[in-house]
């Protein structure tokens, strides 16, 4: 594909946001969380990013793009710095059927990654550099991560402005949740980098006891890092994937998506109050 006009040919900065969306256990609301977040920013006339590490490729086939296709992928990237060249950025970036919104879809092969290139030196920073070379092109970024540690889950955070760790509110999401912190804390030791974090309950139903016992857990053990409003368990959710649509583009007045959109404000710096002008 043609990569799209650049911010600065468009009016805006050259400054590009990078969200990973990581936790080592699945089910929690990763890929949603990625997809609602980026339809939101998208329909905001926002450019937008969105990158799929996960060999199941489920945020590639939400868009209709098949990661047993052989098409440009996030693979790509690798391969070509195993081979000492550049990768070509506009064969691995898809449109998608919606306007500011492209995808960098993930596929198969990627399983074999570790297998293939695990040992080698420098296998870290492929994806922040790739993403280095597309900076001027997109304002938002968001890495979809498979939930489980390795070379993916390590470039996604090399790369990382903001990790964002959805957690299921149920007693043994909050298990998990401990470990994705030790993996973080292992990454940022051995990066020698610190990687601001937010963690999102998710799948929230305020008539189980397991999702409000949990969330009152979460809100003892972790406040300081805690979006404070759970997203609620909203049906829509299901039926947006199946429609293959974000589902900012199908309902937008839904409670699950307002929460979203809650949440999406409070990441956003705050632009509605006065910049101060330094003299
Ligand atoms: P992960 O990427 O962490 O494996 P997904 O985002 O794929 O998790 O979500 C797992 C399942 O839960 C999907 O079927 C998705 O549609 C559904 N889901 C996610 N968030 C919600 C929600 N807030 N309400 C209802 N269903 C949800
Ligand atoms: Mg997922």
């Amino acid at each position: 594909m043609q990569l799209s006009h650049t911010l600065a040919e468009a009016g805006q900065g050259p400054l590009m946001n990078r969200w990973v969306i990581a936790n080592q256990k699945g089910g929690v609301g990763k890929t949603t969380t990625a997809v609602s977040l980026a339809g939101l920013l998208a329909r905001r006339g926002e450019p937008t990013l969105i990158v799929d590490l996960d060999p199941h490729g489920s945020m590639s086939s939400y868009f209709g793009l098949d990661p047993e296709a052989g098409q440009g992928s996030v693979y790509d990237l690798f391969s070509a710095a195993a081979a000492g060249q550049q990768p070509d950025m506009a064969s691995v970036i898809q449109t998608t059927a919606f306007e500011h919104l492209s995808i960098m879809p993930a596929s198969t092969a990627l399983a074999t990654l570790e297998k293939q290139l695990g040992g080698r030196n420098g296998m870290g920073l492929v994806l922040g550099r790739s993403l280095q070379m597309i900076d001027d092109h997109y304002r938002h970024v968001l890495i979809d991560c498979p939930p489980i540690l390795g070379m993916l889950m390590v470039n996604a955070l090399a790369a990382c402005d903001e990790l964002l760790i959805p957690v299921q509110t149920e007693h043994l999401a909050i298990k998990g949740l401990d470990r994705m912190l030790r993996t973080l804390s292992m990454i940022e030791r051995s990066m020698k980098m610190n990687i601001d974090y937010t963690i999102l309950p998710t799948l929230f139903d305020r008539r189980t006891m397991a999702s409000v016992q949990s969330l009152e857990r979460l809100r003892e053990l972790h406040s300081g890092h805690l979006f404070h409003s759970p997203i609620p368990v909203d049906t829509k959710f299901r039926d947006a994937s199946h429609a293959g649509k974000p589902l900012s583009h199908m309902h937008p007045n839904t409670h699950g998506l307002r929460a979203y959109e809650q949440f999406l404000d409070s990441l956003l710096p705050d632009t509605s109050q006065p910049q101060q002008v330094a003299v």
